[in-house]
């Protein structure tokens, strides 16, 4: 897949909705975090890295409340990781 193709576009594809319906069955209908059954389930992105080409280990099924907590989490990590890469490009300057 090209890596071009956006976010959105993807989203609304055709291969993302017959993925995510793959993943909803084998999750079998049940948030992977809490449990939650009879609900409306989305598929969260572990990572983006493998936009189009994700397997099993890159995305979860979650419950739109654990969505959130996903995507929060996911934003921390990208920042700390940003702040951490940041600081040691400083200390780098400074000869440590
Ligand atoms: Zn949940």
């Amino acid at each position: 897949m090209a890596r071009s193709l956006s976010y959105d576009a993807y989203i609304n594809s055709l291969d993302w909705k017959r993925k995510r319906v793959r993943w909803l069955a084998s999750a079998g209908y049940m948030c992977q975090r809490c449990g939650a059954q009879n609900i409306t389930l989305q598929v969260h992105h572990l990572h983006y890295h493998t936009l189009g080409e994700e397997t099993d280990k890159d995305v979860q099924v979650l419950c739109i409340k654990c969505h959130e907590i996903a995507d929060a989490l996911r934003l921390m990590e990208r920042r700390r990781q940003r702040w951490a890469m940041s600081e040691f490009k400083r200390k780098q300057r400074r000869g440590w």
